[in-house]
């Protein structure tokens, strides 16, 4: 598994490469946003929010804009309103400084697990309406136009997709898509399925009061 550390400070990306290369990682450190953007594509991102260049932000969408690798922010500013700015900027997962070592290491593994999880689960490419959808190649397209998802956005479209038409609880749909410590907030799941209709289509994803969601087959 390759890792892209976008980390400015030698002092940090340094023992990080170190450890996370004992761990199995094929590690890159980019110590600037314009070395990061201009890495080849790892199989996941560790992004440091504070770089000398460009808003941490900015990189994540730019990143985002090209491709659906899982990105980690890390950041030092940890209060709720920054976390929902930095899901809605694509990020996956965030950690806050200072943090241990093996908490990362456990995050990474978590979510490369998840991504792998639902390649796997349905391989077989399906149609919903406008929709075409290739677990495979974690492609979704509407109406033959590419949809950028983040991961997340990715897992949550097929784990809808996988009964359309039925409604899944918000606890069912939180305990399956996301990992049951993570995060916490059942506001999580609504910023999801906020930006996911944002780009799929709103009445692609009807919310089912009191319940939970469904997403919408027509039919042929
Ligand atoms: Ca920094």
């Amino acid at each position: 598994m390759r890792l892209l550390v976008v980390e400015d400070d030698p002092s940090i990306a340094g023992p990080l490469r170190t450890g996370l290369t004992r761990e199995g990682f094929d590690v890159e450190i980019a110590a600037t946003a314009e070395e990061a953007l201009a890495a080849d594509i790892p199989d996941l991102v560790l992004l440091d929010l504070g770089l000398p260049d460009l808003d941490g932000r900015v990189v994540c969408r730019e990143m985002r804009a090209r491709s659906s690798v899982p990105i980690i922010i890390v950041t030092a500013r940890g209060d709720e309103v920054e976390r929902v700015t930095l899901l809605e900027a694509g990020a996956d997962d965030f950690m806050v400084k200072p943090y241990g070592f093996r908490e990362l290491v456990a995050r990474i593994r978590a979510v490369l697990r998840r991504v792998t999880a639902t390649s796997t689960a349905t391989t077989e490419p399906s149609s919903i309406g406008p929709l075409h959808l290739d677990p495979k190649s974690r492609r979704v397209e509407r109406d033959g136009v590419a949809v950028a998802l983040t991961p997340r956005e990715f897992d949550l479209l097929i784990y809808l997709a996988t009964d359309p038409n039925a409604v899944f609880s918000r606890d069912q749909i939180i305990h399956d898509v996301w990992d049951e410590n993570w995060w916490g907030s059942t506001k999580t799941l609504d910023v999801h399925v906020a930006s996911l209709r944002k780009k799929i289509g709103a009445e692609m994803i009807e919310t089912v009061r009191g319940v939970g969601f469904r997403l919408v087959d027509p039919g042929p």
